[in-house]
């Protein structure tokens, strides 16, 4: 039977008639506007503050979805202090716990956590400072790992609920409930248990990221009842976006960006591999940026460092993984580069979203080829990719995933693709679409790439262009790389292509009028629409991995038998014949590539063949 979920959305976003939440009537209003100038030192409230709080402290279950950088804390935390008893706080990360009770402390707002790694003594301390009747803390931080293991936990809560001491439950970072999210962890599932122990607490669920899936999965596995969400857009208007592509040079023209946008300011480049940062960090630093490295498998204290030496302006530049940013709070970020394909859109939004907290313009550059693709694809398959860190290390994942996951994964990660291969739309709506709102590309006022290139397009059927390159594929034995295929398609004259020339003479040159990105993103439509399937291996002992494009008959037959039509848009300046000097930027790096037709389709990716780089 379908899960129904039962909640009441509030849309501030869209202008929501229900004007209750908003109302300064509430008995604590007073108490709230003074505290939250005295103790926490702001003249008002943000956007959905006040609602947020007005609903929890009515007692009812709250889902808020609000960006990075919104003010959630406050939204528990000025409840928890105008209110009587102890509010529970579960948070993935023990740093980002520990950030959070300094700043409590700073404000006189008396805090506690309790760690599996703490010292027994200090957590039985707190314990025992639960139980007497004076108890001081008015909140309490875990990890969601001691909901799951600690039985002394579970009923030293019992114990204060049945004192009525228990005041709320609040779960922050929600998303990490959900295995449709980016950032899933087990031990966030069990925490289901919270509700059906104490079904009479309000829970105050937390994420700067979720989509329409993500939340009913969230509100399904917490158990909220009657649940009355809270969203807010999640468009950052002092962020401009852009994809370029990526060269065997792309530390230079990273250089070369900061230099010309950013000189001397703040910003962090994200890698997907923990050699990577290390290679773009030294390299950074030879063309004398003020650079260092991030990653896992660092020393706690050498990273403590780093982040230190980071807020105090010693270095400019962080070259980290994905391990980097969650929590991280410094307002003058100035640009986000990702060196490599981020494996989610959400991910991406979230990275992003580190950038310009102060609320003054700030780039956010991705530098994309295909050949990136085959590789995350890979290293997701073997659970190689560093992850954003749990609560009790940085770790990579422990085992390859695998079922459901693994599929999710994939999807998010060809969802990235087509965000990347998409020249045409707003970079705004292609990510805002996928967190369920609405967005007009008007509203960018040319702040992404794809909105600034001024140009107007057309949508064009590639139905029957889609049909050759099936056909191509299985012309050549579904033995080929997408590359090759590609090749073959545009009527390419190399040995390589020559040898197999029979095979495909009827094909052979069939997309020759095409403009040079348009075969490419139809073969690269059909694969993120599993028409096609690209598998990847390894190829040899040296590591190199290889794909070879595959059809999927069941999908495949769809497109023959007439049931599906494929429409893209292209820029309407795209001309029958194919053309060197169309839609490429000035200093794109795409020009210096023009050894073979083969290059130019695909920047990045020389031959079949990508290097592995899984350290
Ligand atoms: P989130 O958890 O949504 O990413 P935080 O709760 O960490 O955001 O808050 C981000 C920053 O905004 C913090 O520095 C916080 O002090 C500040 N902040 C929160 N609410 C307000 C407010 N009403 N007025 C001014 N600053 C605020
Ligand atoms: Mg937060
Ligand atoms: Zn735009």
């Amino acid at each position: 039977e379908p899960y129904i979920p039962k909640y009441i959305e509030i849309n501030y976003m869209e202008g929501s008639t229900d004007k209750k939440w908003s109302s300064r009537e509430f008995s604590w209003t007073k108490k709230l506007e003074a505290n939250n100038k005295k103790v926490f030192g702001n003249h008002s409230f943000r956007p959905n503050q006040r609602e947020v709080i007005n609903a929890t402290m009515s007692g009812y279950d709250v889902f808020v979805l609000m960006p990075t950088g919104g003010g959630k804390s406050l939204t528990y935390q000025l409840p928890a202090l105008v209110y009587p008893g102890i509010t529970l706080v579960i948070s993935p990360l023990v740093s980002l716990i520990q950030d959070q009770i300094m700043h409590l402390l700073q404000a006189n707002i008396p805090a506690a956590y309790l760690s599996a790694n703490m010292e027994w003594t200090e957590q039985q301390e707190i314990l025992r400072e639960l139980d007497s009747d004076f108890c001081k803390y008015k909140l309490l931080y875990v990890t969601p790992e001691k909901i799951a293991k600690s039985d002394a936990l579970l009923r030293q809560l019992e114990r204060l609920h049945s004192r009525e001491f228990l005041a709320r439950i609040v779960i922050d970072e929600a998303h990490c409930v959900s295995q449709w999210g980016h950032d899933f962890r087990p031990d966030y599932q069990g925490l289901g248990i919270l509700k059906q122990k104490f079904p009479t607490i309000p829970v105050l669920a937390l994420t700067a990221t979720a989509t329409i899936s993500v939340k009913e999965d969230v509100v399904q596995a917490l158990g909220l009842m009657n649940c009355i969400v809270f969203r807010q857009s999640f468009n950052r208007p002092n962020l401009r976006y852009s994809v370029v592509p990526k060269t065997k040079k792309c530390v230079e023209d990273i250089d070369k960006f900061i230099k010309e946008n950013h000189f001397d300011e703040c910003g962090i480049i994200y890698c997907l591999s923990r050699m990577d940062c290390e290679k773009v960090a030294e390299k950074l630093q030879e063309y004398g940026h003020k650079a260092a490295f991030y990653h896992g498998s660092m020393e706690p204290t050498q990273r403590a460092m780093i982040q230190k030496q980071w807020s105090k302006d010693e270095i400019n530049i962080i070259c980290a993984t994905v391990a980097f940013g969650m929590g991280i709070n410094k307002p003058d970020v100035r640009f986000v580069i990702h060196h490599s394909l981020p494996k989610s859109i959400e991910g991406y939004h979230q990275e992003c979203g580190r950038a310009g907290r102060d609320g003054q313009p700030s780039s956010c550059v991705l530098y994309y080829s295909y050949s990136d693709y085959i590789r995350v694809k890979h290293m997701l398959s073997q659970g190689v990719l560093e992850q954003t860190p749990f609560a009790s290390g940085y770790n990579r994942a422990s085992t390859a995933p695998s079922g459901r996951l693994l599929e999710t994964n994939t999807e998010n990660l060809q969802r990235m693709v087509s965000y990347c291969e998409n020249d045409v739309d707003c970079r705004r709506l292609l990510q805002l679409i996928h967190f369920g709102e609405k967005f007009d590309s008007l509203n960018c006022q040319k702040t992404c790439d794809n909105c600034s290139k001024n140009q107007s397009c057309v949508e064009k059927d590639v139905t029957e262009i889609a049909k050759q390159l099936v056909e191509l594929v299985k012309m050549t034995g579904q033995q080929s790389s997408s590359a090759h295929i590609l090749e073959v398609y545009r009527g390419s004259l190399s040995q390589f292509v020559k040898k197999h020339r029979h095979e495909t003479l009827s094909l052979h040159g069939a997309g020759k009028h095409l403009a040079k990105n348009e075969a490419s993103r139809v073969l690269r439509h059909l694969v993120m629409e599993d028409i096609l399937v690209e598998d990847v291996k390894k190829s040899d002992i040296y590591g190199s991995l290889s794909s070879v494009v595959k059809v999927n008959e069941s999908r495949a037959c769809n497109l023959f038998a007439g049931g599906l039509t494929i429409k893209l848009r292209f820029p309407s300046t795209v001309k029958a014949k194919s053309s060197r000097t169309e839609a490429t930027p000035a200093k794109g790096p795409l020009t210096s590539v023009k050894q073979s037709s083969l290059q130019m389709d695909t920047p990045g990716l020389p031959q079949s063949e990508v290097d592995l780089n899984l350290s």
